[in-house]
């Protein structure tokens, strides 16, 4: 499956083949939210490959799907694709119907959050004990704080439904793994406002203070990573 497709159809498939991934193979495209970040390749791609695509229904309602075939999902209802269970679960950030997914297949989990303003009781809880988590770290509060967004965008940043500081992506790691995580993957580090040494130099500062040693992984801004191994 694909979570999101927020870069062309065309990259989405150059990257796929990277990884030695066939576009025809991705049983759906699972959005998080509307934005176009999250969006921009998702209905071509969709439409290329006969591919269909889940979202919630204010997702789906702000997201080009005509022609497409669709699946409203919902908070709380798990679906599936192929054996892989999804379970969606909401997140506060400023979209229509903003969620997070934890994916399960046999005995493994991984969790997905991006983007979201706050880490909610409700998201710890979801993230809690997966093998892989995927946490966005998307600013550091210093840089954001002296870099170039007006003041009403920063507001908006830092706010509860914005994006997750590095800082926030600490307390969410620091709480949601369990000896079972492997792996944390940063994700949606800002081009501005953070750079990959201080996203993971403050998860792992945070996460020191915890019992739990595992992998920290930083995707940077518009470049690919992985695979992530649930090994
Ligand atoms: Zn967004
Ligand atoms: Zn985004």
């Amino acid at each position: 499956m694909l979570v999101d497709a927020g870069l062309s159809c065309r990259e989405l498939e150059k990257r796929m083949s990277t990884f030695g991934e066939e576009p025809s193979r991705i049983l759906g495209v699972v959005l998080t939210h509307e934005h176009t970040d999250h969006t921009r390749g998702a209905r071509k791609f969709c439409i290329e490959h006969g591919t269909p695509i889940y979202g919630t229904r204010g997702t789906l309602a702000l997201t080009q799907h005509d022609g497409l075939t669709t699946t409203t999902v919902a908070d709380g209802k798990s679906f599936k694709l192929g054996d892989i269970s999804f379970l969606p679960f909401k997140v506060r950030h400023l979209a229509a119907e903003p969620v997070a997914y934890s994916i399960s297949l046999n005995s493994k989990k991984v969790a997905i959050a991006s983007d979201l303003g706050c880490v909610t009781s409700g998201v710890v809880e979801h993230m809690r004990g997966s093998d892989v988590l995927m946490v966005e770290a998307n600013y550091d509060e210093e840089m954001l704080l002296r870099g170039p967004y007006p003041d009403f965008l920063k507001r908006a940043i830092k706010s509860d439904h914005g994006h997750l500081s590095n800082d926030d992506a600490g307390s969410l790691a620091t709480q949601a793994a369990t000896s079972r995580t492997g792996e944390i993957v940063l994700v949606h580090l800002s081009k501005e406002n953070n750079t990959p040494e201080k996203a993971s130099r403050t998860v792992e500062e945070r996460l020191k203070k915890s019992k739990h040693r595992t992998t920290i992984r930083v995707t940077e801004h518009g470049a690919s990573s992985g695979p992530h191994s649930l090994g």
